[in-house]
């Protein structure tokens, strides 16, 4: 993060919510940027990459959610944390779901000053996480990690990890072997483990799971142990088997 304001970008089309906002994040030092549409906040976006990015579900002309996906078209939004604001349980459902690897949302009607407690600690684990986590050196030629991109090379291949698998796999390679129960991964990955539920520890080490197959089909880095929790396997094959 620079020394500038940071720059939130608040997508919401009700006009006495998204003043609100802008008006208790400004207070707390931040830079808001409203949009009303989802065409604005593409248009934003592309014009002024923004530190973090709220997104209401229900805008005029798309959903959050393709919102969402469309911004994830755009370069760098793998790094900008994204929170939805919603006022339904079954978009609540969708969200905690983690279809879409979203950061975070709150839900409507929400306590503006919980808000900006919540965006605070979300641009402050950003900013932490981006000093460079080191693999084990065992796990050296397997993966390596870097900290400033959020990268994530495994057998030579980058990754293309969501923020929250980012965390994950950066957090299980520095100790391979060692056991991390799901309240730990949530307390240590999370932004606000809180509010977070088991099954979202579960949702993100599937998706993470099916992107490590994708590079290397024959290896399964992550051991699930039953009951407790998971845990990077110490002894990974250091390259590949040369394919047939
Ligand atoms: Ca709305």
């Amino acid at each position: 993060m620079s020394a500038a304001r940071p720059r939130i970008l608040i997508a919401e089309d009700e006009s006495g919510i998204a003043d609100t906002l802008a008006y208790v994040l400004r207070a707390d030092g931040y830079e808001p940027i409203w949009c009303a549409t989802a065409g604005q906040a593409l248009a934003q976006y592309r014009a002024h990459r923004p530190d973090l990015a709220i997104l209401d579900v229900g805008l005029p002309d798309m959903n959050g959610f393709e919102l969402f996906r469309r911004l994830h078209e755009l370069p760098g939004a793998d790094a900008v944390p994204m929170l939805f604001l919603t006022a339904r349980s079954d978009e609540i459902d969708r969200v905690v779901g983690l279809e879409l690897g979203a950061d975070d949302y709150i839900a409507k009607p929400f306590s503006p000053r919980e808000l900006v407690a919540r965006v605070r600690t979300i641009l402050r684990r950003s900013a932490r996480g981006a000093s460079a986590p080191a693999p084990s050196p065992a796990l050296a030629p397997v993966f390596q990690i870097d900290g400033e991109r959020r990268q994530i090379r495994y057998y030579g291949q980058p990754l293309e990890l969501s923020r929250y698998e980012y965390g994950l796999l950066a957090l299980l390679v520095q100790r391979p072997g060692r056991v991390y129960t799901r309240d730990e991964l949530l307390d240590m990955v999370w932004d606000d483990a809180a509010q977070s539920l088991d099954r979202t520890v579960d949702a993100h080490v599937k998706t993470l799971r099916a992107k490590l197959k994708a590079v290397a089909p024959e290896v399964e880095p992550i051991r699930t142990l039953r009951g407790t929790g998971y845990a990077l396997h110490e002894n990974l094959p250091a390259s590949r088997a040369a394919a047939p």
